[in-house]
């Protein structure tokens, strides 16, 4: 039962999660209502209800029938499962790593307000951790220099700079071995995804064409999180 009211209200703060990644840094105000982005229609009460009213209005604006991004749904339900499955202390910074998702999904870019926010969070969590040893609080450090140096031998174009701040993140958070973990899985999900569109899709794309990479660290996280995992055998050392 607890875990059908977490999912419920991740559900929740899910569409606001999404509203935020949107608005972030676009000169457009946080609060307000919501509004269809192509006739302009404010949202009423039982349009702005999540999931249900994506499914119920058929994916469409009431108004102009401007078919809504999927994006809605899936945040939102990802959101809820993501409420539904981490340890409670971990959420907070989860509600970040989807807004950065978000938008870096939008803009190919991690806005550094974010990602330092999620950092300062992932330096308190793990004083609630009992089983945190040094090379856990190493393991911010490692991933850092791990993706630094992508960024710097690649000159930016295989990683971006923010995805070295966002692996300081994870690496703090989850410490070496599910931090670690949460790399290598994105790495294979980033890589699976990519090739996949690159035979499925009509555009002509090649493996330089720009993917975001935070959503895959985020999922990454989120997996090696929830399954406990240590794909590199970090706990023998
Ligand atoms: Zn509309």
């Amino acid at each position: 039962m607890a875990t059908v009211i977490l999912f419920v209200f991740g559900v929740i703060v899910g569409s606001f999660l999404n509203v935020l990644g949107l608005r972030w840094n676009s000169g457009l105000s946080l609060g307000g209502r919501s509004f269809c982005p192509v006739c302009g229609k404010k949202l009423c009460w039982h349009e702005l209800i999540p999931v249900l009213s994506f499914v119920f209005l058929h994916g469409r604006c009431l108004q102009c029938k401007a078919r809504i991004s999927y994006q809605y749904p899936m945040v939102e339900i990802l959101t809820g499962l993501i409420f539904a499955t981490v340890p409670y202390i971990f959420i907070p910074v989860f509600c970040i790593y989807i807004v950065i998702g978000i938008y870096d999904i939008r803009h190919k870019i991690i806005p550094n307000s974010l990602v330092y926010a999620s950092i300062a969070l992932s330096l308190i969590v793990p004083l609630f951790i009992v089983h945190y040893s040094f090379l856990d609080w190493l393991a911010g450090p490692i991933l850092f220099s791990f993706f630094a140096l992508v960024w710097l031998i690649s000159r930016g174009k295989a990683m971006g700079f923010g995805d070295a701040k966002l692996g300081l993140s994870v690496g703090l958070l989850l410490g070496a071995a599910l931090g670690f973990s949460a790399v290598v899985l994105a790495f294979w999900v980033g890589a699976a995804i990519g090739i996949t569109y690159m035979i499925f899709s009509p555009k002509k794309i090649t493996i330089k064409s720009e993917m975001p990479f935070a959503p895959f660290i985020i999922f990454g996280s989120w997996l090696a999180l929830i399954l406990n995992l240590d794909l590199l055998h970090v706990s023998f050392f």
